[in-house]
């Protein structure tokens, strides 16, 4: 059965003057219909790159150099970018951290969401009004006959945020990619603005991308996870197998950093990870996470673990999972 989107060994580098970045150094992974997938890694990690990617949206120098992503069947590396750009208005759509990047602050909000729809699909501007009123209903903002006229600056973030989402799917698209699209929001709006999602997931049967650096943030809206780190997979799995049998050390340093639900607002108490990311410029030969990793050993450094399926839908790349290795309690305690 074909996936609606499946990556295939994507690479992306970014070609500096200082070099290539390998940026993105062979992800493969694949989305059902109605699936919504957390995209969890630090930044530098390839996560948003990854969705710039699929969006052919990539900037120079960022350029794809090899691999497949394939969408309903079709590599979207080989369209052009005027398919591209019906694909991306019809088939995909994105929002991002900060919606007023996104939204013109010299038009309502109304205009906006009707500029889409009409651009889109042949409706008459009068039905591409009530269609946006209902768009703006069904994301939960109030009033929408009347919230349509105003302006971005009108509407506070988690407001914003609402209508970025409302013109996202006004186009009735089959995959919503969302990079951050809490990360700006403060903790109660956060929380609306996820459970909104979750709640427009069942009622559309959209697949969603969450990307963020908050493991904490997918448990709730992904069936699955990824785990991105140095423009890798480390892990992928079910979100219960990751919050609970995570089977990577980057992805236990991950879950101890989720701030404590009575520390939310208080940012200051997550414990980060010691260390910072490998440098793509000159990606490490063996696993990414060495340098930063508490259970590294010589083979680690010297040659990249290949993936361990623990399950069939649950896969992890670190030398610990094979049969050969060193059984370390505090290993086994944590891991096993
Ligand atoms: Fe740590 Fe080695 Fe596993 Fe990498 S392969 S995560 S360095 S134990
Ligand atoms: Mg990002």
């Amino acid at each position: 059965k074909d996936h609606l989107l499946e990556l295939k060994e994507l690479r992306t580098s970014f070609f500096t003057h200082v070099g290539e970045v390998k940026a993105i150094r062979g992800v493969s992974f694949h989305l059902d219909k109605g699936e919504a997938l957390g995209i969890v890694g630090e930044s530098g990690s390839g996560k948003s790159v990854t969705s710039m990617s699929i969006m052919r949206l990539l900037q120079h120098p960022g350029k794809i150099v090899g691999g497949e992503i394939n969408f309903n069947g079709e590599n979207l590396i080989d369209k052009s970018d005027k398919e591209m750009q019906s694909i991306r208005g019809n088939d995909i759509a994105m929002i991002f951290q900060d919606p007023m990047t996104s939204l013109n602050p010299v038009y309502t909000v109304g205009d906006q969401i009707i500029e889409a729809i009409v651009k889109h699909q042949k409706i008459s501007k009068a039905d591409a009004r009530k269609k946006a009123i209902e768009m703006l209903n069904l994301v939960g903002i109030p009033s929408p006959e009347k919230r349509i006229d105003q302006y971005p600056h009108e509407f506070s973030g988690g407001m914003r945020q609402r209508a970025m989402i409302a013109m996202a799917l006004s186009c009735e698209p089959q995959l919503l990619i969302a990079d951050e699209p809490t990360t700006a929001l403060d903790v109660t709006i956060q929380a609306q603005i996820l459970e909104l999602m979750k709640d427009l997931k069942n009622k559309l049967d959209t697949s969603i991308i969450l990307i963020t650096h908050d493991l904490g943030v997918v448990a709730d809206v992904c069936s699955r996870i990824i785990v991105m780190y140095g423009g890798i997979i480390l892990e992928e799995g079910r979100s219960e197998d990751i919050f609970y049998n995570p089977k990577h050390p980057y992805t236990l340093g991950l879950l101890k950093s989720i701030p404590k639900l009575a520390d939310k607002e208080d940012k200051e108490r997550l414990i980060p990870i010691p260390g910072s990311p490998p440098d793509l410029l000159k990606p490490p030969k063996g696993c990414p996470f060495a340098a930063r990793c508490e259970y590294a050993m010589k083979v680690c450094i010297d040659k990249m673990p290949e993936y361990t399926y623990v399950k069939e839908d649950h896969r992890s790349m670190c030398w610990l999972l094979h049969p050969d290795a060193p059984k370390v309690d505090s290993i086994n305690k944590n891991l096993k």
